[in-house]
């Protein structure tokens, strides 16, 4: 049977083995995929035995995305340009890289009736999650893709990397006033239970706003969006269901149905 695993630290809240084998169901392919947490110093050698046993693909989340980059052989676009990889196949002695969060984010705001082209884009937030999906947001052809985070410098920095005249970087305090078509927080502020200081003013009526951090409960970010009148709120379990989808169909050359499962997950997350 053929092996795939996500690799991360932490990794026992990995929902990807779940949505794996929903998928694998579905599609009735023959395969199993597991989680496994991997010490901080010892991400290379990891990966190395998974292939010496036969592993035949892996996903990658917090905080090697960085790392399995470096051990490619053969990097997608995307991942090049985001610095990171989520999804590595291992074919004929070779490590190939890709990077489907941006794929999973458009595809679950798309799934929304959110469409891009002609729009103004507000990202918030510089780290790894955001630059995965810039290059998915610009091939959406927005007039317009604002990255603002709390250190600046770090959203110049992926302005100057993409060098595409349609972006701007600033701080939470720079960014322009107007009513955004989209924001999208790509900070990990959820997490710890605030949200990033921009002004309300960003948002108008035609706005959505959508928080890559989901929950049981509306994410404080989608809470504050909501009590200033945002058009939409949306999470991010369909990005994680999505960009699931998309390594899946890399690994497997199937494309699996996500809605499905990501009603499945949706329930399940409710009775936790
Ligand atoms: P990183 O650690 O690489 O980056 C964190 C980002 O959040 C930085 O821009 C950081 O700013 C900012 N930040 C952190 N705390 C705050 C705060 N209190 N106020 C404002 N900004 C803050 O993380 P990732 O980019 O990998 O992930 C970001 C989030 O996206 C995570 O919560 C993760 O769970 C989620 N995610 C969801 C996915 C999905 O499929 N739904 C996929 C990938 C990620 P600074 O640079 O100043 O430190």
């Amino acid at each position: 049977m053929d092996q795939y695993r996500v690799f991360g630290n932490p990794i026992k809240q990995s929902r990807s083995p779940a949505i794996h084998q929903s998928f694998a169901l579905q599609t009735k392919q023959n395969l199993s995929y597991q989680s496994q947490l991997v010490a901080l110093d010892s991400f290379s050698q990891t990966i190395n035995n998974f292939i010496s046993q036969g592993g035949k693909g892996a996903n990658i989340t917090v905080p090697f995305k960085e790392q399995a980059l470096a051990l490619c052989d053969q990097l997608s676009e995307r991942a090049r340009l985001a610095g990171a990889v989520n999804t590595l196949s291992f074919e004929q002695g070779k490590i190939i890289g890709d990077n489907t969060d941006g794929l999973g984010l458009v595809q679950d705001l798309i799934s929304h009736n959110v469409l891009f082209k002609n729009k103004n884009i507000l990202l918030l937030g510089a780290g790894g999650a955001a630059r995965g999906v810039i290059l998915s947001l610009l091939d959406q052809q927005p007039d317009l893709l604002v990255i603002a985070n709390r250190t600046v410098s770090k959203a110049e920095t992926l302005c100057k990397q993409f060098s595409d005249n349609r972006l701007i970087g600033c701080g939470f305090d720079e960014i322009e006033l107007q009513g955004y078509d989209v924001i999208i927080n790509a900070t990990s502020a959820s997490l710890s239970g605030s949200v990033p200081p921009i002004s309300e003013q960003l948002i108008s009526h035609k706005t959505v706003c959508y928080d890559m951090v989901y929950s049981k409960e509306l994410t404080p970010f989608l809470i504050w969006a909501k009590q200033h009148n945002a058009k939409k709120v949306i999470d991010g379990l369909g990005m994680l269901v999505g960009q699931a989808a998309e390594s899946f169909s890399i690994w497997r050359k199937i494309k699996p149905d996500t809605a499905s499962v990501l009603t499945k997950l949706r329930v399940e997350l409710m009775l936790e």
